[in-house]
């Protein structure tokens, strides 16, 4: 089979930390065009503009969205009007009506989109729902603290609208409670405190309730020093579960019983693979709803400024 000629746009963290080697190491994919304003890869060919890309004689079958949420829509809709298949960086938009825009559009032309929760193949998620499958749940606590100084410098677009805050990280929790626990929880209650000189939370406390009843509560926290915790623990009849590392280490009664090699984004790209050579698309909005019902809902109080 031919490859899948491939086009990234933006070359920023996430591109160079996982896609760029994610890309090299599948055997599906060649890398055609970068498309950035500020970078280039050198032997590869580069471009400002997607729409100068897609102007260009560089054949290309499939983009990559690696940008940040807000101008995410209109890249991906230029793509699929293109005729590309598209893979969509987490959050999939920077609304909901975006990516049901882009899900609609890319069926009426017989594309792929592909809505991309890079935790949910964090090592430990497929064992963890499996694990939790059979057991009584009696509470879930997420913990996702983590020191934005450290792990979002410079990135003005996170505290801009549709940046969405501390729910960049945040997110990341809820695609994994959404793939392990075995029913949907709601929001009944948040907190949102939005520094005074930013348009995006900081922190967030957030209360859920599942269809039977269980508290699902989710603290998230931009301004964590010392010990960061991407960590989701559930209190069941059968024991204690805890996902730490981003999904990445399963502890079940405080021992460690499932810790693999990190494979997010490999896996990523494997099912991308294989959902274009099946005709069909994967797009699983559940995460960012949850984002959508926080803001709906949320009480928004006043945080001090933030000075990065
Ligand atoms: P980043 O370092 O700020 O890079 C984003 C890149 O997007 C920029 O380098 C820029 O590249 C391009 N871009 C295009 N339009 C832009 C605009 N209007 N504003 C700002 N940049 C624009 O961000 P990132 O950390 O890679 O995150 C990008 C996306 O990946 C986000 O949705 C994020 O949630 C997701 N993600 C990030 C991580 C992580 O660890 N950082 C992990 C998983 C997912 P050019 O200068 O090349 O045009």
């Amino acid at each position: 089979m031919s490859k899948i000629r491939l086009a990234l746009v933006g070359l920023g963290k996430i591109a160079r930390d996982q896609h760029l080697p994610a890309i090299a190491a599948d055997d599906r994919f060649e890398l055609v065009a970068i498309v950035s304003r500020n970078a280039d890869l050198e032997g590869v060919a580069h471009f400002t503009t997607l729409a100068d890309l897609l102007a260009s004689d560089v054949a290309v079958d499939a983009v990559s969205l690696c940008t940040p949420p807000q101008p995410r829509h209109a890249l991906a809709h230029l793509a699929l009007a293109a005729g590309k298949h598209v893979m969509l960086e987490k959050p999939p938009g920077a609304t909901l009506s975006e990516v049901e825009d882009l899900r609609l559009t890319a069926a009426a032309r017989g594309l792929t989109l592909q809505t991309t929760w890079h935790s949910r193949y964090a090592q430990g998620v497929a064992p963890a729902r499996a694990w939790l499958a059979d057991k009584i749940i009696k509470s879930v606590r997420i913990d996702w603290r983590e020191d934005v100084r450290v792990w979002h410098p410079g990135q003005a677009w996170i505290w801009e609208a549709g940046g969405l805050g501390v729910f960049d990280p945040g997110i990341n929790a809820l695609s994994i409670a959404t793939a392990v626990l075995p029913r949907p929880f709601f929001l009944t209650q948040a907190t949102l405190h939005v520094p005074e000189n930013r348009q995006s939370p900081i922190q967030a406390q957030l209360a859920f309730v599942d269809t039977v009843g269980v508290p699902v509560t989710a603290e998230f926290d931009f301004l964590q020093t010392g010990p960061q915790s991407w960590d989701i623990e559930v209190d069941t009849d059968g024991g204690a579960l805890r996902l730490s590392h981003g999904g990445a280490r399963l502890w079940i009664d405080g021992a460690l019983v499932h810790e693999q090699p990190e494979a997010e984004y490999p896996g990523l790209y494997a099912r991308f693979a294989e959902l274009i050579a099946a005709g069909q698309s994967d797009v699983d909005v559940t995460p960012l709803r949850h984002v959508a019902d926080a803001f709906l809902l949320g009480r928004r109080v006043a945080a001090p400024a933030f000075i990065e």
